[in-house]
């Protein structure tokens, strides 16, 4: 145990000061302070010297694992390098106090941000307009459905009450369609991961009000046959959905407008850069194509025709009692957040878009490619790939190749093998952070790389050259794993309590 590992309170002894206003010149000190305002008893605080409450805090802070402390392949979700020039201008004291409820001619600045952000992310992905009240990527996805339930209720087509998801997609897409009263059909993948066109098409009926992909999808594999999907799900009346929660391996190279989809959510947090640890804070916009326009929640930013940005639809009022201020809202499905979203992220997203620019932004899709191919490539011979082909931005191994456990011939098991949980322990003693595992459900011992954009080919060499080890380790003595981590501050919790019931203080068990 190091020495500051103690508890601040161990430290703590009777009569010692952090800072003290002492007694000076001008007769500034706490004896100063009328009797009214000074407590009767001392709190209990520890008695420390102000240096010992700047290493217990910060050591606390060292007891986790970040971005900002290491590389994290931490799939589908992006947790990528957050960009310091975001916080900075996040922390500007003008857009951290403004309140929504703010008259708008006070508050110029911050709708032309969302009236630029809006711009940009249509340039980005090819959809005509955004709003941006939804606070999370499966906020946006409900608020996506909404959108696709109202265009079929207002033409009268009552009857489009299914959506169609495929196998491998997030576990949000279902949800959210249950959310808004839809049915939901799973299609199935083929073998090259793909969704089944021919499975697909039995599907398509007058009671299907659209689809949800994600394009390249959860296994990181791009959908070749997108344009043939979107042509027959039109042709049945249905709308495309896409679940642009993670953006990143399109980014500058390819846009989902392009390839027929209609509505789309992103997550401004994963894509565009905002750290969103122990769930949030988040903003996932919805853009939707020119005919669904009408139909996006109120309230809105708009831009008046002498150049002054106005908000449409009351913010904070409830649709019902919106009759003044939807006028040309009509069609709305309505209202999904009290306000117009998360706007600090959306800033962050802003922030971030600018200053990698036109010209830089295009890298983003192409170079988080290429790390995720680096590493598949350079692993696959320790790591089972159940679907050997270029990857987009992730890809997916099925554990390890020799999980080095021994089966006696008449088939009793000598030795357990290592799987994908004790290959995410392990990583941790070497100070990488573990990938995304047992996700996508397609297959038993998931483990899913995705490196992002902006890291090193000396850091995607170490993680690689650590990932060997590993299997080497695995391969001669499985128990070596299974014991891991045994660096951490912690080694393994019950991973259901820790997500469920954390336990966030000190409790003397004595
Ligand atoms: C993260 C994610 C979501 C959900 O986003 P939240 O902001 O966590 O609600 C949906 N779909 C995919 C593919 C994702 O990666």
């Amino acid at each position: 145990m190091k020495y500051y590992d103690k508890l601040i309170f161990e430290l703590s002894r009777t009569g010692r000061t952090g800072y003290s206003l002492g007694q000076n010149e001008w007769g500034a000190s706490t004896d100063a302070l009328p009797a009214v305002l000074k407590r009767e008893t001392d709190p209990e605080l520890p008695e420390v010297f102000e240096v010992d409450v700047a290493r217990h805090y910060t050591n606390l802070s060292q007891m986790n694992f970040g971005v900002d402390t290491g590389f994290y392949p931490l799939g589908s979700c992006t947790m990528k390098y957050n960009p310091k020039i975001n916080e900075e201008i996040a922390s500007i004291k003008g857009f951290q106090g403004l309140h929504p409820l703010q008259p708008a001619s006070t508050v110029q600045g911050a709708l032309r941000i969302y009236h630029d952000m809006n711009r940009a992310l249509a340039a980005l992905s090819g959809m005509a307009q955004f709003t941006f009240n939804p606070c999370a990527g499966a906020h946006g996805e409900l608020a996506g459905l909404m959108i696709m339930r109202q265009y079929h209720l207002l033409r009268g087509d009552l009857n489009r009450t299914k959506v169609i998801v495929p196998d491998s997609a997030h576990g949000t897409n279902p949800a959210s369609a249950a959310v808004c009263g839809l049915d939901v059909v799973v299609v199935k993948s083929n073998e090259h991961g793909l969704v089944d066109v021919e499975a697909l098409k039995p599907l398509l009926a007058d009671d299907i009000a659209g689809i949800m992909l994600t394009n390249p999808n959860t296994l990181g594999l791009f959908e070749r046959e997108i344009e043939e999907i979107a042509a027959l799900v039109h042709g049945c009346g249905g709308l495309l959905y896409y679940d642009g929660a993670n953006l990143n391996p399109l980014l500058g190279v390819a846009r989902p407008g392009d390839m027929g989809f209609d509505i789309l959510h992103i997550n401004i947090h994963k894509t565009f850069s905002t750290p969103h640890g122990g769930g949030g804070p988040g903003a996932g916009p919805v853009g939707v194509c020119e005919k669904l326009v009408p139909y996006l929640p109120v309230p809105k930013v708009v831009k008046a025709a002498d150049g002054s940005f106005k908000i449409f639809g009351k913010p904070g009022v409830p649709p019902a009692c919106q009759a003044k201020n939807t006028a040309g809202c009509e069609e709305s499905a309505g209202q999904v957040s009290a306000y117009l979203g998360n706007f600090l992220v959306i800033l962050r997203g802003y922030v971030y878009i600018l200053s990698l620019g036109k010209q830089h932004v295009k890298w983003v899709g192409k170079y988080a490619t290429l790390a995720a191919n680096y590493i598949k490539e350079s692993l696959k011979d320790f790591y089972k790939l159940p679907v050997p082909s270029i990857c987009k931005h992730e890809f997916v191994f099925d554990g390890l190749i020799d999980d080095g456990s021994k089966v006696a011939a008449d088939g009793t098991v000598e030795r357990e093998g290592a799987t994908t949980l004790d290959v995410a322990k392990r990583l941790l003693d070497f100070g990488f952070h573990a990938p995304t595992i047992y996700f996508p459900l397609l297959f038993h011992q998931a483990i899913m790389i995705e490196p992002t954009e902006t890291e090193s080919k000396e850091t995607l060499d170490a993680f690689i050259a650590v990932m060997k080890e590993i299997a080497c380790e695995a391969a001669e003595d499985p128990a070596l794993l299974k014991s891991a981590p045994r660096n951490t501050p912690i080694s393994r919790p019950d991973e259901t309590m820790a997500a469920r019931q954390p336990i966030l203080k000190f409790a003397d068990e004595t």
